[in-house]
């Protein structure tokens, strides 16, 4: 059997004002027992050692706030369990604060191709909007750093941050221009239990987010990033592979707390607790009857410029897009995909096809 592995490492310098993600400020003397629980979970899908991973992707949290001891035990628990010969693609996301040279040695000695960097903004003040721990001097070094070690990059970028303006997101846009070769931007959306929700919940930061994704829309492709997916935009051949094979409902198996797994047709999701899941609370398992599993399949193909085949899609969600405003798809004999201004109104067109699946 093939497929995905991710690891989820829930801790993090401090807590970033906009973060809704499950991990912890600091948290350190939690690590020993996170990694024992990994093992064991590791040890529990492992089927032997018959699993062939054909991409890995260590994320968080920041996986960069281990150490180098703690990175060799992760890597070897991830080895016993699982064949990594098939691997086409192995990421680990990083935070500029506190990538370190050895880091980088270290993720590229253990055949690790890319890594994704955190920088969110080259604006010092959105930084601080934002709680960040570093500016933007740091994300610069941690991008030269990550460039000169030949391996790939991508950045997470942020829009929609309050006091942003297009001049500033077009700095942040071709600074990492400049290092990355894949970049994903992403609005800013804060949930109630954010920390700058109090500040800034209310704002109407989805209507500010529109110019922002034009503009990248427009930017990008000139620059040679193809838009493959709503926020991801890459040169050619620099797609992320891990990230794919969740838009095609392939199987991914999912370490640590809060991470969703998708095995044989079942999500088994952890539980979104530390405590709990180092004590082997079971998380929620959900067997998808057929017709959900289609309507997501074809939500999640969407998602991507190659869209979903037209055999596979269920006649009623065809009739769904049929009548719908025909210039937000591209659409061939075989295959339905987002047009660009589709992708804008993604939101939209799941909420339809949504309401189809409640009916
Ligand atoms: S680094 Fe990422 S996961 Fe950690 S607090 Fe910031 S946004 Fe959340």
């Amino acid at each position: 059997m093939s497929c995905s592995l991710y690891v989820h490492v829930p801790f993090c310098e401090r807590k970033c004002g906009y973060c809704s993600f499950f991990s912890m400020a600091g948290g350190r003397e939690h690590i020993p027992s996170w990694l024992d629980t990994v093992k064991r979970e590791a040890e529990s899908y492992s089927r032997n050692g018959k699993i062939q991973l054909s991409t890995l992707y260590i994320g968080g949290g920041t996986p960069t706030y281990l150490t180098l001891t703690e990175w060799e035990t992760l890597m070897s628990v991830i080895r016993a369990n699982f064949g990594t010969s098939t691997l086409t693609e192995a990421t680990s996301e990083a935070n500029p604060s506190s990538l370190t040279h050895e880091h980088v040695s270290f993720l590229r000695d253990n055949n690790f191709t890319r890594i994704s960097l955190g920088v969110q903004s080259l604006s010092d003040s959105e930084l601080e909007t934002l709680g960040r721990v570093h500016d933007s001097g740091s994300a610069r070094r941690a991008m030269s750093l990550v460039k000169s070690s030949g391996l790939n990059l991508s950045c997470d970028l942020i829009f929609a941050v309050p006091g942003q303006t297009l001049r500033t997101w077009d700095y942040s846009l071709r600074s990492v221009m400049d290092y990355a070769g894949h970049i994903s931007c992403y609005q800013l959306t804060l949930e109630p239990e954010a920390p700058m929700y109090s500040r800034y919940g209310g704002d109407d930061l989805n209507g500010a987010g529109y110019k922002f994704y034009r503009y990248a829309q427009y930017m990008l492709p000139r620059h040679g990033f193809g838009q493959y997916e709503i926020s991801n935009f890459a040169l050619p051949g620099h797609e992320c592979r891990h990230n794919i094979a969740y838009w095609n409902h392939s199987d991914v198996i999912a370490l640590g707390p809060s991470a969703v797994s998708y095995v044989d047709g079942v999500r088994y999701a952890n539980p979104s607790s530390l405590e709990e899941y180092i004590s082997g609370v079971k998380g929620e398992r959900e067997e998808l009857p057929p017709g959900e599993s289609a309507i997501e399949l074809a939500i999640l193909s969407l998602r991507t410029k190659w869209g979903i085949s037209r055999a596979s899609l269920l006649p009623e969600v065809e009739y769904t897009i049929s009548q719908m405003p025909p210039d937000l798809f591209v659409i061939t004999p075989e295959r339905i995909a987002l047009s660009p201004r589709g992708m804008r109104l993604g939101n939209y067109i799941w909420s339809e096809i949504m309401l189809y699946a409640d009916t």
